[in-house]
């Protein structure tokens, strides 16, 4: 234990080769060293953890070495290369930038940058996070910038190109690291697992690969975490536990009650998700993720965009195959819509259920039924025409990591595991390729009707929505018959009728829980014989109030024997007072409710953000 090394240190790559998925770069700086081409300054940008400084020490070992090979590559035996190995080479100067960015900082580095190097050719001075520098610092360097001695070589790396003032990068040649992709971090972190005889579940290295979002060094922390929690053993539990990761198993069984319009279960879902800490964003934009994942499952051709665990796929693929292409697209519009709409919303949490009642009643579980009847016909379609859409789809999306077939381009894809908007943006420019050849200029009997109908259906929204509601209680119930006979007496009622009735009209919404516990939370006042008021908080419970307003009054008309009853509709000016819960509020909120989270929290020393 005494000489425990953090894997991201002692796996830490120590020539070009070993680097991990930056070849196009690590060629490009041996052809340099290779054909004797130095520059004299360098600036590495991209993200953290993918290899900067990395690159930054190998390099300037290898243009230090008395015997480099024929690739550029040090031989780690020489004189130099001992002594680089071994951290004691006077030839490598490291400043961090982020803590030392005064102009005497850099002053003393450029002093000691006319020293010659006693031992080998060149000494490399490395400045981290080089846009933190203090403008004055930044001109005090500059000078030795533009007039460096032959001995001396800058490698400037930052995370922020875009701050670096155009003065010095116009003296620097300038290397982009990108983000390392999935399928490169789950190899290696076998290899170091392997190494460490550590046991692991695939999908478990896979969710790692995904959470460091293309950093080795946050995958290999996370790694090292999530071994010591396991004893040994990395499990996806394990990692789904430590890392506030949302099991993608949610996902799935959402998607199911989706296709089954089962509302209750959606929301219900939903709950326990934010019980556990989860929060609406990062649940929203997950699912949309999911629907992504979903889409490149169905073809074969574009499965290999699917950035998940072999095990996994399978899983995808079948659940693909449940979704037609035509609900992919409304589901992944709706959650994209909600996930813009979300940091604007003043009630959040109803803003996602909305989104997760719409996404039930896309129609899909009646059209699966009709589905089962046409299947064999639109089966032997398909056989006769197989797969029209598959080329378009390739060709529309240029970044596809063609993983395996090459791997230079690989390295070069920026992987956005994080689900982000922009993602699902490209998720939905390329459902509506996919779209669009999917039903390349239909012959109208090849149509499916049904397909034409809810789609049509599904695009004025919400109203839409509920009136598709109506009707199909309105087919099943055999009770609403008498809704179309007319009240013509005139009962004398008092508001704890009113209140009651009020209350059984809310009972008869099971299938809609949200709106039943709408109804049930703002109660009806009377304010004549006939008219009364209802006071909500939220615009949107006022817009489904709205559009169910004609049950309403013919229940309350029958249910009270009155046929002049008329509901008004009021939102609440208290609501435009009401602040709504900051982030600490609705942690604390949240807490309350569940007061394990609070342990959580402090375990994983999660911070709001
Ligand atoms: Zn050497």
């Amino acid at each position: 234990m005494e000489n425990y090394l953090v894997s991201a240190r002692k796996y830490r790559p120590d020539n070009f080769k070993s680097v991990v998925g930056q070849s196009a770069l690590t060629t490009t700086l041996q052809n340099a060293i290779k054909n004797k081409q130095l520059a004299h300054a360098y600036l590495f940008c991209g993200p953290r953890g993918v290899g900067k400084t990395t690159c930054a020490r190998i390099f300037a070992k290898s243009i230090n070495c008395f015997h480099p090979n024929n690739q550029g590559e040090a031989c780690n035996k020489c004189e130099s290369c001992i002594s680089f190995n071994e951290q004691r080479s006077y030839n490598i100067h490291e400043l961090d930038a982020a803590s030392n960015n005064s102009v005497d900082d850099i002053r003393s580095l450029t002093e000691q940058v006319r020293i010659p190097p006693q031992l080998g050719k060149y000494k490399v001075y490395i400045i981290d996070e080089v846009h933190m520098l203090s403008s004055s610092a930044f001109n005090a360097f500059l000078k030795t910038l533009e007039e460096p001695p032959a001995h001396a070589i800058f490698i400037l790396a930052t995370t922020e190109k875009h701050k670096i003032i155009p003065t010095i990068l116009s003296r620097c040649q300038i290397y982009d690291f990108h983000r390392i992709g999935i399928n490169d971090i789950c190899a290696y972190l076998q290899y170091v697992a392997d190494s460490e005889g550590i046991e692991t579940e695939p999908e478990a290295l896979n969710a790692i690969a995904l959470k460091s979002d293309g950093g080795m060094r946050d995958a290999l922390s996370i790694f090292d975490q999530v071994s010591s929690y396991g004893e040994g053993k990395i499990t996806y539990q394990h990692v789904i536990d430590n890392l506030n990761i949302l099991d993608y198993d949610y996902y799935f069984k959402l998607v199911e009650a989706f296709l089954n319009e089962n509302t209750t279960e959606s929301l219900l879902l939903f709950d326990q998700i934010l019980n556990q800490g989860f929060d609406g964003l990062h649940f929203i934009n997950g699912l949309a993720s999911h629907f992504r994942d979903l889409m490149v499952s169905k073809d074969p051709r574009s499965i290999s965009l699917l950035e998940q665990a072999e095990s996994v796929r399978a899983k995808y693929k079948k659940q693909a195959e449940e979704c037609s292409m035509s609900f992919l697209f409304k589901a992944l519009k709706l959650s994209n819509e909600c996930s813009l709409q979300y940091n604007q919303s003043k009630n959040k949490r109803l803003l996602v259920e909305l989104c997760l009642i719409q996404l039930c009643l896309t129609g899909e579980a009646k059209k699966k039924q009709g589905e089962l009847k046409t299947d064999k016909i639109a089966a032997a379609k398909v056989e006769k025409n197989p797969l029209p859409t598959s080329k378009t789809k390739t060709q529309a999306n240029p970044s596809s990591p063609s993983t395996t077939a090459n791997p230079k381009q690989a390295t070069l894809t920026d992987s956005t595991p994080q689900p982000q908007p922009g993602n699902t943006v490209e998720g939905i420019k390329e459902a509506q390729t996919h779209q669009q050849a999917a039903v390349p200029e239909p012959a109208p009997q090849n149509q499916n009707p049904t397909t034409r109908a809810t789609m049509e259906r599904s695009l004025p929204g919400l109203t839409t929505s509920i009136r598709r509601r109506k009707i199909q209680a309105d087919d099943t119930s055999g009770q609403e018959a008498t809704t179309k006979e007319a009240v013509k007496t005139e009962e004398h009622f008092s508001e704890e009728n009113l209140i009651e009735a009020w209350l059984r009209f809310a009972g008869t919404l099971k299938d809609d829980p949200y709106l039943s516990n709408s109804m049930q939370a703002c109660k009806p006042r009377l304010l004549n014989k006939s008219d009364f008021e209802v006071v909500v908080f939220h615009p949107l419970t006022a817009q489904r109030l709205e559009a169910i307003r004609g049950d309403i009054e013919s229940s309350l008309q029958r249910d009270l024997k009155n046929g002049k009853i008329h509901m008004l509709l009021r939102i609440s000016e208290e609501d435009e007072l009401k602040k709504p819960l900051s982030p600490q509020d609705q942690l604390d909120e949240m807490i309350k409710k569940n007061p394990n989270l609070q342990s959580l929290k402090q375990k994983l020393s999660l911070e709001l953000q």
